[in-house]
């Protein structure tokens, strides 16, 4: 189902059923049917480390998930695909929980995420130093690469998340214009980032396209144009689109620029979550 005949995917949003997002559930599906989208998932956060934490009751919040989706499908479900999803974050950090939601819930499509590494819990806050710069990045990849072995997931969310807020160490110099620590790291990290590329390609595990990587100052999506073109030429054709909004005016924001990209490096396809099938839509 195509609003219009439009594609216009969104399948990473937030609502305030996660502890950072702002609007409710209906609120944020009634602005993704206004603005045409024609694919949508409301992917609530499960930070699988922070079970326990005072601030924020997810056992509360996960058990809201199905109820919300079932009010969207209903209201909007005639004009929109819709999906029921969740971005499970750290799912290393307490494996048996992390599968336990997963078997208690029938999920059409879930995000993985690496949001914090093993010395670095708020990626914000990363001392700028060459010591932890590197640590933080290594420890980002290699928590990644682990994340994916395991693979019990749709899609591997914004792998470049980290570069919005480190520098980049290379053989020629510190980069710290935000517009090139995409290439800096692809350049100075191939190995460990071939290995993830081919370890999703193997499990059937997608690459997500995060349009948010704009609106932070990327100048790219994350993965971004390097990883999606490398993903591409070891065979990877799976590809989810999403702008990961965690507030109204963000849903769908430059998902339109996201698929011109994809486009251009040689996709004809990406592709949605359904009952954890993936299927694929022309773009
Ligand atoms: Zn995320
Ligand atoms: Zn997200």
């Amino acid at each position: 189902m195509e609003q219009n005949g439009k594609l216009l995917p969104d399948i990473h949003c937030h609502s305030n059923l996660s502890h950072d997002g702002s609007d409710t559930p209906l609120e944020m599906a009634r602005r993704a049917c206004e603005t045409g989208v024609s694919h949508f998932a409301l992917t609530d956060h499960i930070e699988v480390d922070e079970f326990g934490y005072e601030e924020w009751d997810y056992f509360s919040a996960i058990a809201k998930f199905k109820t919300a989706y079932e009010q969207i499908s209903s209201q909007f479900g005639d004009k929109m695909n819709v999906y029921f999803a969740t971005e499970l974050g750290q799912p290393l950090y307490d494996l048996p929980a992390a599968e336990k939601i997963l078997a208690d819930n029938d999920y059409d499509f879930i995000i993985g995420s690496v949001h914090r590494t093993e010395h670095y819990e708020h990626m914000s806050k990363i001392p700028d130093t060459v010591f932890d710069r590197k640590r933080v990045i290594k420890e980002y990849f290699d928590e990644m690469l682990a994340l994916v072995e395991w693979g019990k997931f749709s899609t591997l969310a914004h792998m470049t998340f980290l570069m919005r807020f480190v520098n980049i160490d290379t053989p020629s110099g510190l980069v710290c214009d935000k517009a090139k620590r995409t290439q800096a790291v692809f350049d100075t990290y191939k190995p460990i980032i071939d290995k993830i590329l081919t370890t999703i390609i193997k499990n059937g595990i997608a690459l997500e396209a995060n349009s948010s990587g704009y609106r932070r100052g990327l100048n790219d999506p994350m993965a971004g144009a390097p990883f999606l073109k490398r993903y591409r030429e070891l065979g990877g054709k799976m590809v989810t689109v999403g702008s990961d909004a965690h507030q109204l005016c963000d849903v769908a924001g430059d998902v339109p620029r996201t698929l011109d990209l994809l486009r251009g490096l040689g996709f004809t396809e990406i592709c949605v979550f359904n009952k954890k099938e993936p299927q694929f839509v022309k773009i």
